[in-house]
Protein backbone atom coordinates (compact mmCIF):
# COMPACT_ATOMS: atom_id res chain seq x y z
CA UNK A 1 0.00 0.00 0.00
CA UNK A 2 2.94 2.72 1.64
CA UNK A 3 4.69 1.41 -1.81
CA UNK A 4 2.01 2.25 -4.27
CA UNK A 5 1.16 5.75 -2.46
CA UNK A 6 4.98 6.31 -3.01
CA UNK A 7 4.92 8.78 -5.92
CA UNK A 8 2.09 10.55 -4.76
CA UNK A 9 2.49 14.19 -3.45
CA UNK A 10 -0.44 16.44 -1.69
CA UNK A 11 0.40 18.81 -4.81
CA UNK A 12 -0.76 15.97 -7.53
CA UNK A 13 -3.82 14.64 -5.83
CA UNK A 14 -4.82 18.05 -4.97
CA UNK A 15 -4.60 19.38 -8.78
CA UNK A 16 -6.32 16.02 -9.53
CA UNK A 17 -9.72 17.21 -7.80
CA UNK A 18 -12.41 18.73 -10.16
CA UNK A 19 -13.08 21.43 -7.74
CA UNK A 20 -10.89 24.44 -7.23
CA UNK A 21 -9.04 24.17 -4.09
CA UNK A 22 -7.45 26.47 -1.39
CA UNK A 23 -5.64 25.59 1.63
CA UNK A 24 -5.24 29.03 3.52
CA UNK A 25 -4.15 29.87 7.11
CA UNK A 26 -5.62 31.26 9.48
CA UNK A 27 -4.89 34.75 8.50
CA UNK A 28 -6.75 34.49 5.71
CA UNK A 29 -3.33 33.54 3.53
CA UNK A 30 -3.60 31.03 0.60
CA UNK A 31 -0.42 28.49 0.82
CA UNK A 32 -1.77 26.00 -1.65
CA UNK A 33 -3.86 26.18 -4.59
CA UNK A 34 -4.50 23.86 -7.66
CA UNK A 35 -4.97 23.87 -11.06
CA UNK A 36 -8.94 23.95 -11.48
CA UNK A 37 -8.35 26.97 -8.75
CA UNK A 38 -5.74 28.71 -11.30
CA UNK A 39 -8.46 28.16 -14.07
CA UNK A 40 -11.33 29.64 -11.96
CA UNK A 41 -9.37 33.01 -11.32
CA UNK A 42 -7.24 33.48 -13.26
CA UNK A 43 -3.98 33.52 -11.47
CA UNK A 44 -0.93 31.45 -11.47
CA UNK A 45 -0.88 29.25 -8.62
CA UNK A 46 2.36 31.40 -7.66
CA UNK A 47 0.12 34.59 -7.67
CA UNK A 48 -2.54 32.76 -5.84
CA UNK A 49 -0.25 31.96 -3.05
CA UNK A 50 0.73 35.45 -2.31
CA UNK A 51 -2.67 36.43 -1.85
CA UNK A 52 -5.16 36.66 1.22
CA UNK A 53 -8.16 34.72 -0.07
CA UNK A 54 -10.07 38.15 0.52
CA UNK A 55 -8.36 39.34 -2.63
CA UNK A 56 -10.97 36.58 -4.16
CA UNK A 57 -13.78 38.97 -3.28
CA UNK A 58 -15.25 42.02 -4.88
CA UNK A 59 -13.84 44.69 -2.30
CA UNK A 60 -17.76 45.81 -1.27
CA UNK A 61 -17.37 42.57 0.31
CA UNK A 62 -13.99 42.03 1.53
CA UNK A 63 -14.60 43.64 4.54
CA UNK A 64 -17.51 41.95 5.78
CA UNK A 65 -15.45 38.70 4.53
CA UNK A 66 -12.63 39.07 6.87
CA UNK A 67 -15.39 39.55 9.93
CA UNK A 68 -16.62 35.85 8.80
CA UNK A 69 -13.32 34.69 8.46
CA UNK A 70 -12.30 35.41 11.82
CA UNK A 71 -15.48 34.35 13.65
CA UNK A 72 -14.80 31.48 11.48
CA UNK A 73 -10.83 30.78 12.70
CA UNK A 74 -12.66 31.28 16.68
CA UNK A 75 -15.47 27.91 16.24
CA UNK A 76 -13.71 25.99 13.02
CA UNK A 77 -15.99 23.34 11.56
CA UNK A 78 -16.85 22.04 8.17
CA UNK A 79 -19.93 23.75 6.42
CA UNK A 80 -20.82 25.27 3.73
CA UNK A 81 -20.35 29.19 3.31
CA UNK A 82 -22.95 31.84 3.13
CA UNK A 83 -25.50 29.19 4.57
CA UNK A 84 -27.16 28.11 1.18
CA UNK A 85 -27.02 31.79 -0.23
CA UNK A 86 -25.10 32.48 -3.76
CA UNK A 87 -21.75 33.57 -2.83
CA UNK A 88 -19.81 36.13 -5.12
CA UNK A 89 -16.06 35.69 -5.90
CA UNK A 90 -13.81 37.93 -8.36
CA UNK A 91 -11.11 37.02 -11.09
CA UNK A 92 -8.36 38.32 -11.72
CA UNK A 93 -9.94 40.20 -14.35
CA UNK A 94 -12.57 42.14 -12.60
CA UNK A 95 -15.02 39.56 -13.70
CA UNK A 96 -17.38 38.46 -10.77
CA UNK A 97 -18.63 34.58 -10.76
CA UNK A 98 -21.59 32.85 -8.41
CA UNK A 99 -19.84 30.13 -6.45
CA UNK A 100 -20.85 27.94 -3.70
CA UNK A 101 -17.62 27.49 -1.04
CA UNK A 102 -17.06 24.21 1.07
CA UNK A 103 -14.73 24.74 4.38
CA UNK A 104 -13.28 22.11 5.86
CA UNK A 105 -10.90 22.83 8.91
CA UNK A 106 -7.36 21.15 8.62
CA UNK A 107 -5.23 21.03 12.26
CA UNK A 108 -1.56 20.00 12.40
CA UNK A 109 0.69 20.64 16.06
CA UNK A 110 1.87 23.80 14.87
CA UNK A 111 -0.96 25.87 12.65
CA UNK A 112 -4.54 25.43 12.14
CA UNK A 113 -5.58 25.87 7.97
CA UNK A 114 -9.20 25.37 6.38
CA UNK A 115 -9.57 23.67 3.27
CA UNK A 116 -11.50 26.15 0.69
CA UNK A 117 -13.58 24.24 -2.16
CA UNK A 118 -15.31 26.44 -4.88
CA UNK A 119 -17.95 25.38 -7.13
CA UNK A 120 -19.29 27.08 -10.11
CA UNK A 121 -22.70 28.03 -8.82
CA UNK A 122 -23.63 28.37 -12.49
CA UNK A 123 -22.34 25.10 -13.01
CA UNK A 124 -25.03 23.26 -10.03
CA UNK A 125 -27.64 25.75 -11.10
CA UNK A 126 -27.32 24.42 -14.95
CA UNK A 127 -27.42 20.14 -13.53
CA UNK A 128 -29.84 21.51 -11.28
CA UNK A 129 -32.12 22.84 -14.42
CA UNK A 130 -31.31 19.98 -16.53
CA UNK A 131 -32.78 17.45 -14.02
CA UNK A 132 -35.51 19.58 -13.09
CA UNK A 133 -35.89 19.91 -17.20
CA UNK A 134 -35.44 16.11 -17.84
CA UNK A 135 -38.18 15.51 -14.30
CA UNK A 136 -40.69 17.56 -16.08
CA UNK A 137 -40.21 16.51 -19.54
CA UNK A 138 -40.96 12.97 -17.81
CA UNK A 139 -43.97 14.12 -15.57
CA UNK A 140 -45.59 15.84 -19.00
CA UNK A 141 -44.69 12.18 -20.92
CA UNK A 142 -46.45 10.53 -18.16
CA UNK A 143 -49.48 12.77 -18.23
CA UNK A 144 -49.81 12.40 -21.82
CA UNK A 145 -49.92 8.88 -21.89
CA UNK A 146 -52.18 8.68 -18.91
CA UNK A 147 -49.93 6.97 -16.68
CA UNK A 148 -49.54 6.26 -13.17
CA UNK A 149 -46.16 4.85 -11.02
CA UNK A 150 -46.15 2.56 -8.46
CA UNK A 151 -43.25 0.99 -6.67
CA UNK A 152 -44.06 -2.09 -4.60
CA UNK A 153 -42.09 -2.63 -1.66
CA UNK A 154 -42.03 -6.54 -0.78
CA UNK A 155 -40.05 -6.34 2.27
CA UNK A 156 -42.85 -3.48 4.11
CA UNK A 157 -45.61 -5.19 2.34
CA UNK A 158 -46.37 -1.29 0.88
CA UNK A 159 -46.87 0.15 -1.85
CA UNK A 160 -45.39 3.76 -3.11
CA UNK A 161 -48.09 5.26 -5.45
CA UNK A 162 -48.64 8.26 -7.27
CA UNK A 163 -51.63 10.57 -7.91
CA UNK A 164 -53.12 9.26 -11.19
CA UNK A 165 -52.44 5.79 -9.60
CA UNK A 166 -54.47 6.89 -6.40
CA UNK A 167 -57.08 7.86 -9.15
CA UNK A 168 -57.09 5.25 -11.29
CA UNK A 169 -57.97 3.54 -7.64
CA UNK A 170 -60.54 6.22 -6.19
CA UNK A 171 -58.66 6.58 -3.03
CA UNK A 172 -59.81 9.23 -1.24
CA UNK A 173 -56.70 10.12 1.01
CA UNK A 174 -53.66 11.38 -0.59
CA UNK A 175 -50.70 9.41 0.92
CA UNK A 176 -48.37 8.38 -1.17
CA UNK A 177 -47.85 5.18 0.68
CA UNK A 178 -50.83 2.05 0.53
CA UNK A 179 -50.49 -1.15 2.19
CA UNK A 180 -50.91 -4.06 -0.43
CA UNK A 181 -53.88 -5.48 1.15
CA UNK A 182 -55.51 -2.29 0.89
CA UNK A 183 -54.39 -2.00 -2.96
CA UNK A 184 -55.37 -5.47 -3.65
CA UNK A 185 -58.81 -4.91 -2.17
CA UNK A 186 -59.89 -2.83 -4.92
CA UNK A 187 -58.79 -5.04 -7.60
CA UNK A 188 -62.15 -7.64 -8.83
CA UNK A 189 -61.84 -10.63 -7.13
CA UNK A 190 -62.50 -12.67 -10.36
CA UNK A 191 -59.07 -10.92 -11.48
CA UNK A 192 -57.02 -11.45 -8.37
CA UNK A 193 -56.13 -14.84 -9.28
CA UNK A 194 -54.41 -14.16 -12.44
CA UNK A 195 -53.28 -11.15 -11.61
CA UNK A 196 -51.12 -13.21 -8.71
CA UNK A 197 -50.23 -15.78 -11.52
CA UNK A 198 -48.52 -12.90 -13.42
CA UNK A 199 -46.95 -11.40 -10.15
CA UNK A 200 -45.37 -15.34 -9.78
CA UNK A 201 -43.59 -15.36 -13.27
CA UNK A 202 -42.36 -11.96 -11.88
CA UNK A 203 -40.81 -13.18 -9.20
CA UNK A 204 -38.99 -16.26 -10.58
CA UNK A 205 -35.77 -15.85 -10.04
CA UNK A 206 -35.23 -17.40 -13.08
CA UNK A 207 -37.29 -15.49 -15.58
CA UNK A 208 -36.41 -11.77 -16.45
CA UNK A 209 -38.77 -10.09 -13.71
CA UNK A 210 -40.95 -8.83 -16.25
CA UNK A 211 -44.76 -8.08 -14.44
CA UNK A 212 -47.45 -7.71 -17.30
CA UNK A 213 -51.18 -7.99 -15.99
CA UNK A 214 -54.81 -6.74 -16.81
CA UNK A 215 -57.22 -6.44 -14.25
CA UNK A 216 -60.58 -4.61 -13.36
CA UNK A 217 -59.98 -1.93 -10.09
CA UNK A 218 -63.42 -1.08 -8.56
CA UNK A 219 -64.03 2.47 -7.43
CA UNK A 220 -64.61 1.86 -3.29
CA UNK A 221 -67.44 4.66 -3.14
CA UNK A 222 -69.08 4.50 -6.68
CA UNK A 223 -68.47 1.14 -7.67
CA UNK A 224 -67.33 1.68 -10.90
CA UNK A 225 -65.38 -0.71 -12.61
CA UNK A 226 -62.41 0.25 -14.52
CA UNK A 227 -59.67 -1.52 -16.49
CA UNK A 228 -56.06 -1.05 -15.61
CA UNK A 229 -53.02 -2.63 -17.46
CA UNK A 230 -49.63 -2.38 -15.38
CA UNK A 231 -46.35 -3.29 -16.71
CA UNK A 232 -43.24 -3.24 -14.52
CA UNK A 233 -39.92 -4.76 -13.74
CA UNK A 234 -38.93 -6.85 -10.52
CA UNK A 235 -36.03 -5.79 -8.65
CA UNK A 236 -34.05 -8.63 -6.74
CA UNK A 237 -31.41 -8.71 -4.09
CA UNK A 238 -29.41 -11.86 -3.70
CA UNK A 239 -32.16 -13.93 -5.68
CA UNK A 240 -35.15 -12.59 -3.68
CA UNK A 241 -37.56 -10.37 -5.22
CA UNK A 242 -37.80 -7.20 -3.39
CA UNK A 243 -39.09 -4.06 -5.03
CA UNK A 244 -41.38 -4.00 -8.28
CA UNK A 245 -41.34 -0.56 -10.20
CA UNK A 246 -43.53 -0.23 -12.70
CA UNK A 247 -46.57 1.88 -14.41
CA UNK A 248 -50.28 1.38 -14.92
CA UNK A 249 -53.15 2.79 -17.40
CA UNK A 250 -56.79 2.79 -17.94
CA UNK A 251 -57.49 0.68 -20.77
CA UNK A 252 -61.36 0.86 -20.22
CA UNK A 253 -61.95 2.30 -23.45
CA UNK A 254 -59.71 -0.20 -25.04
CA UNK A 255 -61.27 -2.79 -23.79
CA UNK A 256 -65.08 -1.83 -24.21
CA UNK A 257 -64.63 -1.54 -27.87
CA UNK A 258 -62.83 -4.61 -27.74
CA UNK A 259 -65.55 -6.29 -26.79
CA UNK A 260 -67.88 -4.13 -29.04
CA UNK A 261 -65.98 -5.49 -31.84
CA UNK A 262 -66.00 -9.45 -31.16
CA UNK A 263 -69.98 -8.53 -30.16
CA UNK A 264 -70.10 -7.00 -33.98
CA UNK A 265 -68.23 -10.29 -35.47
CA UNK A 266 -70.33 -12.60 -33.35
CA UNK A 267 -73.93 -11.19 -34.92
CA UNK A 268 -72.03 -10.84 -38.38
CA UNK A 269 -71.28 -14.48 -38.23
CA UNK A 270 -74.37 -16.02 -36.52
CA UNK A 271 -76.55 -13.26 -39.37
CA UNK A 272 -74.68 -14.93 -42.25
CA UNK A 273 -74.74 -18.50 -41.00
CA UNK A 274 -78.82 -17.17 -40.58
CA UNK A 275 -79.10 -16.71 -44.35
CA UNK A 276 -77.46 -19.52 -45.34
CA UNK A 277 -80.03 -21.34 -43.20
CA UNK A 278 -83.21 -19.51 -44.89
CA UNK A 279 -81.49 -19.42 -48.24
CA UNK A 280 -80.89 -23.54 -47.69
CA UNK A 281 -84.67 -23.70 -46.42
CA UNK A 282 -86.29 -22.35 -48.87
CA UNK A 283 -84.22 -23.72 -51.57
CA UNK A 284 -84.69 -27.34 -50.21
CA UNK A 285 -89.00 -26.94 -49.63
CA UNK A 286 -88.42 -25.43 -53.30
CA UNK A 287 -86.52 -28.50 -54.50
CA UNK A 288 -88.65 -30.94 -51.64
CA UNK A 289 -91.87 -29.86 -52.68
CA UNK A 290 -92.48 -31.59 -56.30
CA UNK A 291 -91.26 -35.08 -54.99
CA UNK A 292 -93.48 -35.09 -51.73
CA UNK A 293 -96.11 -33.62 -53.52
CA UNK A 294 -95.66 -37.08 -56.13
CA UNK A 295 -95.08 -39.16 -53.43
CA UNK A 296 -98.56 -38.04 -51.48
CA UNK A 297 -100.61 -38.73 -54.92
CA UNK A 298 -98.89 -41.90 -55.22
CA UNK A 299 -99.78 -42.97 -51.52
CA UNK A 300 -103.38 -41.60 -52.20
CA UNK A 301 -103.21 -44.11 -54.95
CA UNK A 302 -102.52 -47.15 -52.84
CA UNK A 303 -104.59 -46.02 -50.62
CA UNK A 304 -107.07 -45.99 -52.61
CA UNK A 305 -106.62 -49.73 -54.44
CA UNK A 306 -106.05 -51.02 -50.73
CA UNK A 307 -109.41 -49.62 -49.81
CA UNK A 308 -111.44 -50.64 -53.36
CA UNK A 309 -108.97 -54.22 -53.41
CA UNK A 310 -108.92 -53.76 -57.51
CA UNK A 311 -106.26 -53.91 -59.51
CA UNK A 312 -104.72 -54.54 -56.01
CA UNK A 313 -101.37 -55.42 -56.78
CA UNK A 314 -100.65 -53.84 -60.28
CA UNK A 315 -101.75 -50.33 -58.78
CA UNK A 316 -100.13 -51.30 -54.96
CA UNK A 317 -96.47 -51.77 -57.06
CA UNK A 318 -97.21 -49.05 -59.38
CA UNK A 319 -97.40 -46.44 -56.82
CA UNK A 320 -94.72 -48.07 -54.33
CA UNK A 321 -92.66 -47.43 -57.02
CA UNK A 322 -93.68 -43.98 -57.66
CA UNK A 323 -92.49 -43.12 -53.51
CA UNK A 324 -89.43 -44.50 -53.94
CA UNK A 325 -88.67 -42.95 -57.34
CA UNK A 326 -89.57 -39.67 -56.13
CA UNK A 327 -87.77 -40.51 -52.45
CA UNK A 328 -84.74 -41.00 -54.43
CA UNK A 329 -85.26 -38.01 -56.09
CA UNK A 330 -85.31 -36.12 -53.08
CA UNK A 331 -82.87 -37.41 -52.03
CA UNK A 332 -80.61 -36.61 -55.04
CA UNK A 333 -82.12 -33.09 -54.88
CA UNK A 334 -80.74 -32.53 -51.72
CA UNK A 335 -77.13 -34.19 -52.73
CA UNK A 336 -76.97 -31.73 -55.66
CA UNK A 337 -78.74 -28.61 -53.25
CA UNK A 338 -75.31 -28.99 -51.21
CA UNK A 339 -73.34 -29.00 -54.52
CA UNK A 340 -74.64 -26.20 -55.74
CA UNK A 341 -74.12 -24.66 -51.91
CA UNK A 342 -70.55 -25.15 -52.25
CA UNK A 343 -69.77 -24.64 -55.37
CA UNK A 344 -70.35 -20.70 -56.46
CA UNK A 345 -66.64 -19.28 -57.83
CA UNK A 346 -64.53 -21.55 -56.66
CA UNK A 347 -61.14 -19.35 -56.54
CA UNK A 348 -58.54 -21.44 -56.13
CA UNK A 349 -54.70 -20.66 -55.80
CA UNK A 350 -52.10 -22.13 -54.18
CA UNK A 351 -51.09 -21.62 -50.94
CA UNK A 352 -49.34 -22.57 -47.36
CA UNK A 353 -52.05 -24.34 -45.11
CA UNK A 354 -49.26 -24.04 -41.74
CA UNK A 355 -50.25 -20.38 -42.60
CA UNK A 356 -54.10 -20.89 -43.03
CA UNK A 357 -54.35 -22.68 -40.25
CA UNK A 358 -52.55 -19.76 -37.97
CA UNK A 359 -54.76 -17.41 -39.31
CA UNK A 360 -57.67 -19.52 -38.63
CA UNK A 361 -56.52 -19.41 -35.10
CA UNK A 362 -56.56 -15.64 -35.14
CA UNK A 363 -60.44 -15.15 -36.68
CA UNK A 364 -61.71 -17.41 -34.37
CA UNK A 365 -59.99 -15.42 -31.22
CA UNK A 366 -61.54 -12.39 -33.21
CA UNK A 367 -64.65 -13.59 -33.78
CA UNK A 368 -64.97 -14.65 -29.47
CA UNK A 369 -63.59 -17.60 -29.36
CA UNK A 370 -60.96 -17.21 -27.18
CA UNK A 371 -61.00 -19.52 -24.44
CA UNK A 372 -58.64 -21.89 -25.57
CA UNK A 373 -54.95 -23.33 -25.61
CA UNK A 374 -53.76 -23.84 -28.83
CA UNK A 375 -51.30 -26.76 -29.25
CA UNK A 376 -49.82 -26.35 -33.11
CA UNK A 377 -48.16 -29.01 -34.50
CA UNK A 378 -47.02 -28.45 -37.97
CA UNK A 379 -45.25 -30.46 -40.58
CA UNK A 380 -42.12 -28.35 -41.46
CA UNK A 381 -41.69 -27.59 -45.55
CA UNK A 382 -44.94 -28.97 -46.53
CA UNK A 383 -45.73 -28.79 -50.12
CA UNK A 384 -48.33 -26.00 -51.06
CA UNK A 385 -52.22 -27.13 -51.36
CA UNK A 386 -54.26 -25.85 -53.53
CA UNK A 387 -57.71 -24.48 -53.29
CA UNK A 388 -59.84 -21.82 -51.98
CA UNK A 389 -58.26 -20.50 -49.24
CA UNK A 390 -60.86 -18.43 -47.21
CA UNK A 391 -63.35 -21.26 -48.00
CA UNK A 392 -60.96 -23.62 -46.38
CA UNK A 393 -60.20 -21.39 -43.29
CA UNK A 394 -63.94 -21.11 -42.44
CA UNK A 395 -63.85 -24.94 -42.47
CA UNK A 396 -61.22 -24.33 -39.99
CA UNK A 397 -62.68 -22.00 -38.03
CA UNK A 398 -66.39 -23.69 -37.89
CA UNK A 399 -64.18 -26.69 -36.61
CA UNK A 400 -62.63 -24.68 -33.64
CA UNK A 401 -65.55 -22.80 -33.07
CA UNK A 402 -67.29 -25.99 -32.36
CA UNK A 403 -64.42 -27.83 -29.96
CA UNK A 404 -64.61 -24.45 -28.17
CA UNK A 405 -68.41 -24.92 -28.04
CA UNK A 406 -68.59 -28.23 -26.85
CA UNK A 407 -65.51 -27.33 -24.30
CA UNK A 408 -67.50 -24.19 -22.54
CA UNK A 409 -69.14 -25.12 -19.85
CA UNK A 410 -67.84 -28.50 -19.31
CA UNK A 411 -65.30 -28.94 -16.21
CA UNK A 412 -62.41 -29.27 -17.93
CA UNK A 413 -58.99 -29.43 -16.40
CA UNK A 414 -57.37 -28.13 -19.97
CA UNK A 415 -59.00 -26.59 -22.51
CA UNK A 416 -56.11 -27.45 -25.10
CA UNK A 417 -57.37 -27.99 -28.45
CA UNK A 418 -54.37 -29.65 -31.11
CA UNK A 419 -54.18 -28.77 -34.55
CA UNK A 420 -52.20 -31.31 -36.62
CA UNK A 421 -51.00 -30.16 -40.34
CA UNK A 422 -49.42 -33.20 -41.79
CA UNK A 423 -48.53 -35.18 -44.94
CA UNK A 424 -50.92 -37.82 -45.00
CA UNK A 425 -49.08 -40.63 -46.93
CA UNK A 426 -51.70 -43.19 -47.62
CA UNK A 427 -53.78 -40.59 -49.77
CA UNK A 428 -50.68 -38.20 -50.90
CA UNK A 429 -52.79 -35.10 -49.41
CA UNK A 430 -52.28 -32.70 -46.52
CA UNK A 431 -54.34 -33.34 -43.39
CA UNK A 432 -55.66 -31.23 -41.02
CA UNK A 433 -56.89 -32.55 -37.85
CA UNK A 434 -58.55 -30.78 -34.78
CA UNK A 435 -58.75 -32.05 -31.81
CA UNK A 436 -60.48 -30.80 -28.35
CA UNK A 437 -60.85 -31.91 -25.08
CA UNK A 438 -64.57 -31.61 -24.54
CA UNK A 439 -67.02 -34.16 -23.88
CA UNK A 440 -67.14 -35.90 -27.30
CA UNK A 441 -69.77 -37.31 -28.69
CA UNK A 442 -72.50 -39.84 -28.37
CA UNK A 443 -72.63 -42.85 -31.28
CA UNK A 444 -76.20 -41.78 -32.20
CA UNK A 445 -75.40 -37.67 -32.45
CA UNK A 446 -72.28 -38.91 -33.98
CA UNK A 447 -74.10 -40.32 -36.75
CA UNK A 448 -75.88 -37.12 -37.53
CA UNK A 449 -73.49 -34.43 -37.00
CA UNK A 450 -73.20 -34.13 -41.03
CA UNK A 451 -76.99 -33.78 -41.81
CA UNK A 452 -78.34 -29.59 -42.56
CA UNK A 453 -79.80 -28.40 -39.60
CA UNK A 454 -78.97 -31.50 -37.25
CA UNK A 455 -77.98 -29.64 -34.02
CA UNK A 456 -77.97 -30.01 -30.09
CA UNK A 457 -77.31 -27.12 -29.34
CA UNK A 458 -80.52 -24.75 -28.08
CA UNK A 459 -79.03 -21.48 -30.33
CA UNK A 460 -77.71 -23.42 -32.87
CA UNK A 461 -78.43 -23.76 -36.37
CA UNK A 462 -77.11 -27.14 -37.60
CA UNK A 463 -75.11 -26.18 -41.10
CA UNK A 464 -71.64 -25.95 -39.60
CA UNK A 465 -70.69 -29.20 -40.24
CA UNK A 466 -72.86 -30.05 -43.30
CA UNK A 467 -71.10 -26.60 -44.72
CA UNK A 468 -68.00 -27.67 -43.96
CA UNK A 469 -67.91 -31.01 -45.45
CA UNK A 470 -69.32 -28.79 -48.36
CA UNK A 471 -66.52 -27.11 -48.51
CA UNK A 472 -63.79 -29.69 -48.01
CA UNK A 473 -65.47 -31.32 -50.76
CA UNK A 474 -65.64 -28.37 -53.17
CA UNK A 475 -61.97 -28.46 -52.46
CA UNK A 476 -61.06 -31.67 -53.39
CA UNK A 477 -61.05 -32.91 -49.90
CA UNK A 478 -62.97 -35.16 -47.40
CA UNK A 479 -64.06 -34.07 -44.04
CA UNK A 480 -65.26 -36.98 -41.28
CA UNK A 481 -65.19 -37.74 -37.58
CA UNK A 482 -62.39 -39.73 -36.01
CA UNK A 483 -64.21 -43.10 -35.49
CA UNK A 484 -63.38 -43.55 -32.41
CA UNK A 485 -64.42 -40.80 -30.93
CA UNK A 486 -68.13 -41.66 -32.47
CA UNK A 487 -68.08 -44.84 -30.11
CA UNK A 488 -69.30 -41.54 -26.90
CA UNK A 489 -65.74 -42.15 -25.51
CA UNK A 490 -65.24 -39.37 -22.76
CA UNK A 491 -61.98 -37.85 -24.71
CA UNK A 492 -63.27 -34.73 -26.50
CA UNK A 493 -64.00 -35.37 -30.66
CA UNK A 494 -61.36 -35.28 -33.40
CA UNK A 495 -61.92 -34.01 -36.53
CA UNK A 496 -60.03 -34.74 -40.27
CA UNK A 497 -59.87 -33.02 -43.30
CA UNK A 498 -57.93 -33.57 -46.08
CA UNK A 499 -56.60 -31.09 -49.41
CA UNK A 500 -54.85 -31.60 -52.61
CA UNK A 501 -50.98 -30.88 -53.03
CA UNK A 502 -50.26 -28.44 -55.90
CA UNK A 503 -48.73 -30.15 -58.32
CA UNK A 504 -45.99 -28.55 -59.99
CA UNK A 505 -46.18 -25.76 -62.37
CA UNK A 506 -50.56 -25.84 -60.80
P1 LIG B 1 -74.14 -26.18 -34.77
O1 LIG B 1 -72.78 -25.85 -34.26
O2 LIG B 1 -74.92 -25.00 -35.21
O3 LIG B 1 -74.91 -27.07 -33.84
P2 LIG B 1 -72.76 -27.97 -36.57
O4 LIG B 1 -73.20 -28.58 -37.85
O5 LIG B 1 -71.48 -27.23 -36.62
O6 LIG B 1 -73.93 -27.03 -36.11
O7 LIG B 1 -72.66 -29.09 -35.48
C1 LIG B 1 -73.67 -30.07 -35.35
C2 LIG B 1 -73.60 -30.77 -34.02
O8 LIG B 1 -72.45 -31.59 -33.96
C3 LIG B 1 -73.51 -29.87 -32.83
O9 LIG B 1 -74.76 -29.38 -32.44
C4 LIG B 1 -72.90 -30.80 -31.80
O10 LIG B 1 -73.86 -31.61 -31.19
C5 LIG B 1 -72.02 -31.72 -32.62
N1 LIG B 1 -70.58 -31.33 -32.57
C6 LIG B 1 -69.88 -30.69 -33.51
N2 LIG B 1 -68.61 -30.53 -33.15
C7 LIG B 1 -68.48 -31.09 -31.93
C8 LIG B 1 -67.39 -31.24 -30.98
N3 LIG B 1 -66.17 -30.79 -31.26
N4 LIG B 1 -67.65 -31.88 -29.82
C9 LIG B 1 -68.88 -32.35 -29.54
N5 LIG B 1 -69.93 -32.23 -30.37
C10 LIG B 1 -69.75 -31.61 -31.55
Amino acid sequence: MSDLLKGLNFQLLFDAAVDAMLLVDDKGMIIFANNPAQEMFGYTKEQLCELNVDALMPPRYAHHHQQHRQAYTQSPEKRAMGSGRPLVAMRKNGEEIQVDIGLSPIETDQQRYTLVTIYEAERRKQAEESFKTSEERLQLAKDAAGLGVFDFDSNQNVLHWDEKMRELWGAESEDSIIPNKRFITAIHPDDRAARQASLEVAINPKGNGEYSAEYRVINPATQVERWVSAIGRMHFEDGVATRLVGVARDITEQKLLEKKLQEQRAETESISQQMVAAHTASAIAHELNQPLAAISAYSEVALHALQTNTHYSDNLKRALEGCVEQAQRAGGSLHELLAFLQKGDLIVARFDLNDAVKEALNIARGSGYVEFHPLLQLEENMPEVIGNKIQVQKILVNLLRNAVEAMRGARLKSSAIKVEVRTNAASNMAHVSVQDNGPGLEAEIAKRIFEPFFTTKTSGIGMGLAISRALTEANGGQLWLEPNTETGTNIGATFHFTLPFATQGA
